[in-house]
């Protein structure tokens, strides 16, 4: 059957598909080592399950109204307030499918054919893959390990053209887990009302912070740059519900009109079930949020020790959210263990996945080459039996 020309230029989601090989090799019976999916091994808070079926049982399982539950656009805001301070009205909330959905419809919302939108390597996989579904044009700028992976102000002036609509910012980064200063965050926010862009501001990792670094959120900078920013965040990481597909974002009310116009059409609503789990999260007890942070760092801190032991591996320390993305480019061109000689990050992931039974994401797929990710939200078993086995495959001739 036919297929559109929109979906045959698509590529799929390079998580997703390193997540779905490594599975498929486990249903052979190998015992893989994973790390490419980022998404909290721990099962989301009791209370938030009780509250999700309390809802069920209390017959919350009809539509709802297409951008969410007033109650539920209320938490958003109340939590906002709460955690930094800057109010937001439920007028200004959209809540959808997760952030990638969310993500979606802003691009959708604000971006017409042609519009060039300003985006940060290494940039998650879906950022590019998103903006060419509307049409509009991916501008990547290149940061580097040396900068710790930090988009200056000159470099988004140097980027700007009259084209420009939108700069993608995501602090903490994944993959690189930066966490962006606040003075660099600043001068971006001065260039971007300047510019007169709009920032969509990703803050899904935004509670995965980790010693010494500071998160700020871009609407902090003043009303001007306020004015500007649409915040995306969701209830996937912070509380570990990525499957139960909730994601917002905070915009101005002509944006989260257009966004509650597009989701009647699309979706209708978010699951319902789901809103009321998430309502739980966002207004009942916030601890468990910090006891799984402190996990992370315990895994961050082992991953940082191991990695820079091994030969021939160099990276920016993460952080926050929970990846390590990592140069493996000196490894290229000499004969690896099984005798493959590999010449690209994603030829470099086949061969470990292959030789060695670990499965990281290739870093071509998040615009840099000579890259690859490492998640280390799993087991602390798990991540030092795959870091002994990729210290093996590395240190073997
Ligand atoms: N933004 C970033 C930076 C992410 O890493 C992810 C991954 N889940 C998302 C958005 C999407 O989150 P969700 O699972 O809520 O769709
Ligand atoms: N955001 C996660 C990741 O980067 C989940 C997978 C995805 O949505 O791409 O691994």
């Amino acid at each position: 059957m036919h297929t559109s020309s929109l979906v045959q230029q698509l590529k799929p989601s390079a998580t997703i598909a390193a997540a779905a090989k490594a599975r498929e090799l486990r249903s052979r019976g190998i015992d893989v080592l994973e790390f490419t999916l980022g998404e909290p091994d721990f099962i989301t808070p009791a209370h938030i399950r009780d509250a999700a079926r309390q809802a069920m049982d209390a017959g919350h399982t009809h539509y709802t109204p297409a951008t969410g539950l007033p109650e539920l656009k209320q938490a958003v805001c109340d939590a906002f307030e709460r955690d930094y301070g800057i109010c937001w009205t439920p007028s200004q909330v959209a809540v959808s499918n997760g952030a990638k959905h969310a993500i979606h419809n802003v691009l959708s919302a604000v971006c017409d054919p042609g519009d060039e939108v300003i985006i940060p390597t290494p940039y998650w996989v879906s950022y590019s893959a998103l903006v060419e579904l509307v049409g509009a044009v991916p501008v990547l700028v290149e940061t580097t390990e040396e900068s710790g992976f930090c988009m200056t102000a000159d470099q988004l002036r140097s980027a700007i053209t009259d084209r420009t609509r939108l700069l993608m910012l995501n602090s903490p980064c994944n993959p690189t887990g930066a966490v962006y200063p606040v003075d660099t965050l600043e001068s971006l926010a001065r260039t971007a009302v300047d510019a007169d862009i709009i920032v969509l501001s990703d803050e899904i990792y935004d509670k995965l912070i980790y010693d010494g670094h500071t998160f700020r959120t871009f609407a902090s900078f003043g009303e001007d740059v306020k004015e500007r920013t649409i915040i995306v965040n969701g209830v996937s990481k912070s509380w570990a519900m990525t499957g139960w597909r909730i994601g917002w974002t905070l915009a101005p009310e002509n944006v989260t009109a257009a966004i509650t116009r597009l989701q009647s059409q699309q979706t209708s609503n978010p699951c319902s079930i789901s809103q009321h789990a998430a309502i739980a999260a966002l207004n009942g007890p916030q601890d468990a949020i910090e006891s799984m942070r402190q996990e992370f760092q315990k895994r961050r801190e082992y991953v940082v020790r191991r990695l820079k032991a091994m030969p021939g591996v160099s990276f920016a320390e993460p952080g926050g959210a929970f990846y390590v993305f990592f140069r493996v480019s000196s490894h290229f061109g000499r004969e690896l263990p099984g005798g493959s000689v590999v010449t690209s990050s994603t030829e470099f992931c086949t061969a470990l996945l292959e030789q060695a039974h670990v499965a990281l994401v290739t870093g071509d797929a998040f615009g840099a080459p000579g890259y690859v990710r490492l998640s280390f939200a799993t087991s602390l078993d798990i991540i030092e039996a795959g870091l002994d086995a990729l210290e093996a495959f590395l240190t073997a001739s």
